[in-house]
């Protein structure tokens, strides 16, 4: 080929087999941009006209193959979509749209059916479009690289896969599990990829490419078995005795686990459903359909945003001081191996760094180590890691009970008791043998980070770096800026974050901080639903078809209920009776104090734990209700209103006080933190996305009926009325 490509190297060797390497320059990932389609168009073009060429493989110059489609590409298609509708008209804007958003669908057809037949030679990841891509060649190879995933994770961020995926994975495997692939969107090991019939085959990485080649030169088929004349799909027709077995439970199965929420789920359903009655290219018709319809979709915009574009830019340190110079951890001090000092130094060995973890006797410090051991073993046991591994991972881990061992800390961060007195003869403790440089951090949860650094003799050096339990699973991490902290305490606690795999919001010193206010908003608005009389069973169906993980009394058995009850008291000794509630209060007292319930932790909460069976709710529950509500009288919407907008509310105030400063750390926190509903893009995009205004006056109607706790912050009144958005309101300060 004599076109100059800039993203692929494209050359035919001997046997008249070309191989186009996808290599893009300036990017450690291929993506999928308008140039890498031309590129892509015009290697199919040549490949299939040129007589001397009898086929082509397509693989990668980098360490993955590519992670799927460009995001920002499919969210600028929207916002042309916006301005054409208002420069055109609704009509032109959608035909533009539709062509537009089919565009690599065509291409990967044309790709399919260019009468010569396609290889991918796929190592690392392969996802979204780019797995597409792969789906569409007439032949897969994996390599069997540890790092290797295929997989269409689309759906993960609100859309769908719009090139031809769905309707090929649909052909190639029994329809129950090409639906559970399209919903769950996970990344698949190459094995399990085999079994399922997604790749052909799996080689060391080294070989792929000419395994690829050998099975063009071996005469490998052009002709997808789709388009195979007589060609039956694996669970063959939609309308027949089989496919009534599969498709009215595949509803069930969409309403429970997405509540209706997800759009972008019901057009996978729709999508594979209709697709399946059609022959392969009007198929993928109704599938760009679909595709154009998600794309414009407010739940997608709002997921991309928050997910991927924001989540990216939080991971990337977007919130680092820029002056300050890169850090250089190598060994990070953990005070207090308890169960979160021991994650935390789970998780930091895990990261490669070097780990001295010290509690108050070498027997704690020892139990501590040995729960990073646990964790491990699971790993080993799920196949996700190695025993050599977990020799390198424990050896990085000092367990002692001597303090003297954190002088060659970078960072030490103490976990001890939630108690100032202990942290603070700690704080002095550790200050005494760290070096001159090294930064303090503290994990507390409810502690004033400004009023811990008094403790400190170098409170420019302190800060808050607050997990979430369990340390390993939870991917957010608040950094707490107290009053004093400095630029390169909060650059190297990002740092820190960064390495850990982690993403970092910044907050400023408040009581609760972000995550935790919010949360705790959403257990109490629960509990005044259950001293008003809602029947249990209600309220927590209204918090998971909100969109929540899990309804308001099941998260409070996870956090336990003696801890809220705890958090409740300490509030009201510090701040006086008028900030807890009082209904609150006789709740989690009657609960706690009378009938010692405790939650999960002692099997006995708002929900029993029966020995070997699932949880279900406590029957009790009627006794402490001091009223019964007959539940066809249960405004069941507003119950559902109730619970999302009680926690947007107490987003929104920490914007109004200048506790969150960037309306993506709320977001991105809102969901990584607590999981408020995905769909709505985070809390305060939930606000965004309704338009403040009708916000506003969905907030004021439940005040009048429920109480102050719906009271709107004059901030976002005044937005509101000024016809303005938190993302709006902060691309203006940022210009
Ligand atoms: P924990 O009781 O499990 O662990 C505390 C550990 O600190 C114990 O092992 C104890 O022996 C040790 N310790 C106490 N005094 C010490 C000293 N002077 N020197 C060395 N070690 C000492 O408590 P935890 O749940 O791990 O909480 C620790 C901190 O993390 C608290 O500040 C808490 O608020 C915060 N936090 C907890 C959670 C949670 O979900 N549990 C979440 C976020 C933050």
């Amino acid at each position: 080929m004599t076109d100059p490509q800039k993203n692929f190297r494209f050359e035919t060797d001997a046997d008249g087999i070309a191989l186009a390497v996808w290599d893009m320059p300036g990017r450690s990932m291929n993506v999928i941009t308008e140039g890498v389609m031309e590129e892509l168009a015009a290697i199919v073009e040549t490949v299939a006209t040129d007589p001397a060429i009898k086929g082509c493989v397509i693989a990668t110059g980098k360490e993955h193959f590519s992670g799927g489609a460009d995001l920002t590409m499919l969210q600028g298609l929207g916002r042309a979509y916006e301005a054409l509708k208002a420069e055109r008209g609704e009509e032109a804007a959608m035909r533009h749209f539709l062509d537009e958003s089919r565009r690599l669908s065509l291409l990967f057809r044309r790709l399919e059916t260019c009468g010569k037949p396609f290889a991918a030679a796929i190592t690392g990841l392969c996802l979204g479009g780019a797995f597409e891509l792969a789906l569409a060649c007439h032949h897969r190879v994996a390599s069997d690289d540890p790092k290797t995933r295929v997989g269409l994770p689309e759906i993960k961020v609100g859309l769908f896969p719009g090139g031809g995926g769905t309707q090929r994975v649909a052909r190639l495997m029994q329809t129950g599990d090409a639906l559970q692939m399209l919903f769950k969107g996970e990344q698949i090991r190459p094995a399990m990829a085999k079994g399922m019939g997604l790749i052909h085959a799996v080689a060391p990485t080294a070989e792929i490419v000419e395994r690829a080649k050998a099975w063009i030169r071996e005469g490998g088929s052009a002709v997808a078995p789709w388009d195979v004349p007589k060609f039956k799909a694996p669970s063959g027709k939609v309308y027949s005795p089989a496919g009534m077995m599969i498709w009215p439970p595949a509803n069930a199965i969409y309403r429970r686990e997405t509540h209706d929420n997800y759009p972008a789920a019901k057009a996978i359903l729709a999508s594979v459903y209709e697709g399946l009655q059609l022959p392969m290219d009007l198929a993928l018709k109704v599938e760009s359909r679909y595709f154009a319809h998600i794309l414009r979709s407010k739940e997608a915009a709002a997921m991309i945003r928050t997910l991927f574009i924001s989540m990216g830019e939080l991971n990337k340190g977007a919130r680092r001081p820029k002056d300050a110079p890169a850090s250089e951890l190598r060994t990070v001090g953990v005070v207090g191996a308890g169960f979160m000092g021991a994650g935390v130094a789970y998780v930091t060995a895990q990261a490669g760094l070097d780990v001295v973890l010290v509690d108050q006797s070498q027997e704690a410090a020892d139990k501590g180590k040995a729960h990073a051991h646990a964790l491990i073993t699971g790993q080993i046991n799920r196949g996700r890691a190695k025993t050599a591994d977990r020799d390198a991972l424990l050896a990085r881990i000092t367990a002692t009970s001597d303090y003297d061992a954190l002088k060659t800390c970078d960072l030490v961060i103490e976990a001890v008791f939630e108690d100032p007195k202990v942290k603070a003869e700690v704080i002095g403790r550790v200050e005494a043998v760290i070096g001159e440089g090294a930064i303090f951090a503290s994990n507390t949860s409810t502690l004033p980070i400004s009023g811990l650094a008094r403790a400190s003799r170098r409170p420019e050096q302190f800060v808050g770096i607050h997990f979430f339990s369990p340390v390993e699973k939870m991917l957010l991490v608040e950094i707490i800026r107290g009053e004093a902290t400095g630029d390169r305490a909060l650059a190297v606690a990002l740092d820190y974050v960064r390495l850990i795999k982690k993403t970092p919001i910044v907050v400023n010193d408040s009581r609760g901080f972000f995550a935790n206010r919010c949360v705790g908003a959403y257990i109490l608005e629960g509990h005044r639903m259950l001293a008003e009389g809602v029947p249990p069973a209600m309220i927590e169906s209204a918090g998971r078809q909100a969109g929540m993980p899990v309804g308001p009394l099941s998260l409070n058995d996870e956090v336990a209920l003696d801890l809220v009850f705890k958090i409740l008291k300490a509030t009201e000794a510090q701040v006086g009776a008028d900030a807890v509630d009082p209904a609150q209060k006789a709740i989690l007292a009657e609960m706690v104090e009378g009938r010692g319930r405790l939650g999960r932790k002692n099997r006995k909460g708002f929900y029993d734990y029966p020995e070997g069976a699932a949880k279900r709710l406590w029957p009790g529950l009627a006794e402490i209700q001091p009223n019964r509500l007959d539940p066809e009288a249960v405004d069941f919407a507003e119950l559902k209103h109730r619970l999302l907008v009680v926690q947007a509310l107490e987003a929104a105030r920490t914007v109004g006080e200048g506790v969150v400063t960037d309306p993506r750390e709320a977001d991105v926190g809102s969901i990584l933190g607590f999981g408020f509903a995905p769909f709505t893009g985070g809390a305060l995009s939930y606000i965004d996305f309704m338009g403040p205004a009708a916000f506003v006056a969905l907030a004021r109607d439940l005040e009048a009926k429920h109480g102050p706790r719906f009271a709107v912050p004059d901030s976002l009144a005044v937005m509101a009325e000024r016809g303005g958005t938190f993302y709006g309101t902060a691309d203006k300060r940022a210009a």
